[in-house]
């Protein structure tokens, strides 16, 4: 019984990759979808990553990174400027970065409120500026 050959066999995908260094061209050779001529990461319905940069953009917004817990308001800044920094240097994925900063309105939140300044704090500083 005659086998189908790579060439002839309408199953397998006919996507060619391209010659690179050291490899000629050659054809991808994976099932194809039912019906179809190309597998499915060769399908022409398939999305592709415009920007072969925006893959690698998704994988450092994705890599994981170390923020301090925050126990005290000073803390909590220097730990909400990390995230910030992040957000606009595009190095932090946005879902994951709403969570982080829900989480810090939350410690805000818990942690005690700053002292009131007292009386004489009022008189010299805060209280003239009242006045004026
Ligand atoms: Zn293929």
């Amino acid at each position: 019984m005659h086998q189908p050959t790579e060439d002839e066999n309408p199953s397998l995908c006919h996507y060619i990759f391209p010659a690179t260094a050291g490899k000629p061209a050659h054809r991808c050779g994976s099932p194809a979808l039912r019906g179809q001529h190309f597998c499915y990461y060769h399908h022409p319905t398939r999305r592709r990553v415009a920007n072969p940069n925006e893959r690698a953009a998704r994988r450092v917004a994705r890599q994981a990174f170390d923020i301090t817990l925050p126990h005290s308001r000073p803390e909590l800044n220097a730990t909400l400027s990390e995230i910030i920094v992040r957000i606009a240097a595009n190095r932090i994925d946005l879902r994951r970065a709403g969570l982080l900063l829900l989480a810090l309105q939350t410690a805000a939140r818990n942690l005690p409120n700053p002292p009131l300044p007292t009386r004489r704090q009022l008189a010299s500083g805060m209280g003239k500026s009242l006045h004026e």
